[in-house]
């Protein structure tokens, strides 16, 4: 996409030529249109839990509701509904934080314990793990040597790879974490037997709202972001990240850790 500038070259009302300039807006354009649909997907996504919370309220207040365990389910939904909205409300936070490269800069590396801070993630998710019977296993290589990663990311990071895969494997499914190194990078990979992800979306699943199928998605509860988070994440310590995948039969997350702080 070009845009043209066409300007005169007068001497005293006596036209001499014209300058004409192309300029390549094609990168601007395209920025532009990331961000309004950025927009139209935040403002969709908070308004689908505002309405529902809004309904359930509005029929509370009118009083008809005259069965406890009713009412109590409505403000079941109404929590969950606001769990939802503070959850995307900070993953927004966080990727618009992420996309500053100047914040970039004051993210403090530190060399972590990868083992411990894995432990610490697990341990979070075993809940999540339980409810659908899924058998965790860890392989972690032994003598593994610290990594140069910001620790607070290096959790989210972790938390949201393995909770998609427990999100998108079935019921009584399995999950593999599996750390080793050699020379100056661990190898972290999260490796899940669950649904799979089509050819055809696989370079677009780190972009902000993709989902494959939105319908599974919701209902898991995701905002649609992690991924995205993900990738910013990855690219600002200075690390990889790569995905395998096969419809029905899993997916695998390879990231690639730096062990010297540069
Ligand atoms: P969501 O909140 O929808 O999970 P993410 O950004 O974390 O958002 O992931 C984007 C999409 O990538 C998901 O909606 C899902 O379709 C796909 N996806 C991510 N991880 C996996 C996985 N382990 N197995 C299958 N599909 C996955």
């Amino acid at each position: 996409i070009f845009r043209v500038t066409i300007s005169k070259i007068k001497d005293q009302n006596l036209v001499h030529g014209y300058i004409i300039v192309l300029q390549d807006v094609s990168k601007i354009r395209k920025l532009e249109n990331l961000r309004k649909e950025f927009v139209a997907n935040v403002s969709h996504e908070l308004k689908t839990p505002i309405t529902s919370i809004k309904g359930f309220i509005e029929t509370l207040k009118d009083g008809g509701i005259e069965d406890d365990d009713v009412r109590n389910h409505f403000y079941e939904i109404i929590n969950m509904e606001t769990d939802r909205l503070i959850e995307l409300v900070e993953d927004i936070l966080t990727l618009s934080f992420l996309d500053n490269d100047n914040n970039l800069k004051t993210i403090p590396k530190e060399r972590i314990e990868i083992k411990k801070e894995i432990e610490k993630v697990i341990y979070m998710l075993d809940m999540a793990c339980r409810e659908k019977r899924i058998v965790l296993k860890v392989d972690m290589q032994d003598d593994l040597p610290m990594i140069c990663f910001n620790k607070d990311y290096f959790r989210q990071m972790t938390i949201n790879l393995l909770s998609n895969a427990i999100k998108y494997s079935n019921d009584g499914g399995e999950i593999t974490i599996k750390t080793c190194w050699s020379g100056d990078r661990v190898k972290l990979t999260v490796s899940d037997k669950g649904i799979g992800i089509p050819e055809k979306d696989i370079h677009r699943i780190f972009e902000r709202f993709y989902r494959v199928d939105k319908g599974r998605a919701r209902k898991e509860g995701g905002t649609g972001l992690g991924l995205a988070i993900v990738k910013h994440i990855v690219q600002s310590q200075g690390a990889s990240i790569k995905v395998d995948s096969k419809v029905g039969e899993g997916t695998t997350f390879t990231v690639l850790l730096d062990t010297t702080c540069k």
